[in-house]
């Protein structure tokens, strides 16, 4: 029996991607831009629909920082920011000099809490600053309560930029995620669902701003024959190379979703007999996960927890992960303030991330089945 490294969430290619980036390196649009980005950013747009637009750039992350910098938020603005998620939905906050305000999530769909939200908002304009923005995500590709959270910001008329990384494929009463915010973004890093082995989109509801977003991706060049610049430049564009594998991967994009959806229906079997674990489910069927990665909380007893469980998965050469560790109990965000209580914290204590690739063959389900039998056995 092979004991070879099961791995949380490794990419998968279609066989195609190898077509288009060879036709980028023959046509020699070895460049940012060029037809396979433009190729790449017009059938997302069809996926998504129409009053979607969409500016591909070389990162999730530098969507989230030029998000930030068309809605105006600089030095000293507030930026409201979900805090349990990965530190790349904060950090171009601090990019702009900007001062998160983290919120705790609720325990329905491991999101931003509405209530929370709102007396955040009611606090921070009471000492004197409204909140720029406010940066939602649908975590490990579970949507958060959309129309809640967005009436809320429409009553404070706050622009929302919906961090929909881990969400490619999800949706909201039949809407796709990425599509609720004034920004909406997704990542094509080698973990996601797709991969362009690093990149990410930047959507937004106009052609105009698509323009903006490319503008300001490629150095902000004004309009002269020679190099002129009245606004900061980024070298954000995504590599036309990168774009190729993209299309590829496009190709297969329902199909990795169904595999996804299928790890998760494999954990419900195999957990539904487990009182002490809870799998992480949406919460009723007006929300579709394309569940990127399968999540469990582990209830703890004097025999096992969380950090048992995932010790036993490292014997065996399987990958776990703890959840997301809060932002406002990291390190580098913790002077800033932080509305809630102890769900968040309390996810990241209990919570175990599972092995959820789309390459994950019967075997090696086997061997994630029979860990998990004498474990709580
Ligand atoms: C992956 C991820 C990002 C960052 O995307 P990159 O393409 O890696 O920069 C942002 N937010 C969340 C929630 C993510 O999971």
């Amino acid at each position: 029996m092979s004991n070879k490294k099961i791995f949380l969430s490794l990419g998968q290619q279609s066989g195609f991607e190898q077509e288009y980036v060879q036709k980028a390196l023959d046509e020699n649009w070895i460049t940012s831009g060029g037809p396979n980005v433009d190729d790449f950013e017009n059938k997302l747009e069809n996926y998504l629909g129409q009053e979607s637009f969409v500016a591909a750039l070389n990162s999730g992350t530098s969507a989230i920082h030029l998000a930030l910098i068309l809605l105006g938020v600089g030095t000293g603005d507030e930026v409201i920011c979900q805090s349990m998620t990965f530190s790349a939905t904060a950090n171009p906050v601090l990019y702009q000099g900007a001062i998160p305000v983290f919120i705790d999530s609720e325990s329905d769909t491991w999101n931003i809490c509405p209530e929370i939200l709102e007396i955040a908002i009611k606090d921070r304009i009471k000492k004197g600053k409204k909140p720029k923005a406010i940066i939602t995500v649908h975590l490990y590709g579970v949507p958060y309560k959309v129309d809640e959270i967005h009436a809320i910001a429409d009553r404070y008329q706050i622009p929302i930029i919906e961090d929909s990384a881990e969400a490619l494929g999800s949706t909201y009463k039949g809407k796709k995620c990425g599509t609720f915010g004034t920004f909406g973004i997704f990542s094509f890093n080698g973990n996601k669902i797709i991969t362009t082995s690093s990149g990410g989109v930047l959507i937004s509801n106009s052609e105009k701003t698509k323009k903006e977003i490319i503008f300001y991706s490629t150095q902000s060049k004004d309009e002269a024959v020679h190099y002129q610049h009245s606004k900061i430049g980024y070298n954000y564009r995504m590599s036309n190379v990168c774009a190729g594998i993209g299309l590829g991967q496009m190709k297969i994009l329902d199909k990795k979703i169904a595999s996804r959806r299928e790890m998760h229906d494999f954990y419900k079997s195999i957990f539904k007999d487990i009182e002490s674990v809870k799998l992480f489910e949406v919460l009723n069927e007006e929300y579709f996960s394309n569940y990127w990665l399968s999540a469990i909380l582990i209830e703890p007893n004097d025999k096992i927890n969380r950090e048992n469980l995932r010790a036993a998965f490292e014997n065996a050469n399987i990958e776990s992960r703890p959840l997301w560790k809060p932002m406002h109990l990291q390190p580098v965000f913790d002077k800033y303030p932080y509305y809630g209580g102890v769900i968040a914290e309390e996810l990241f204590e209990k919570g175990l991330c599972l092995p959820s690739g789309a390459n994950i063959k019967e075997e090696d389900r086997n061997r994630i089945k029979r860990v998990i039998s004498n474990f709580f056995k």
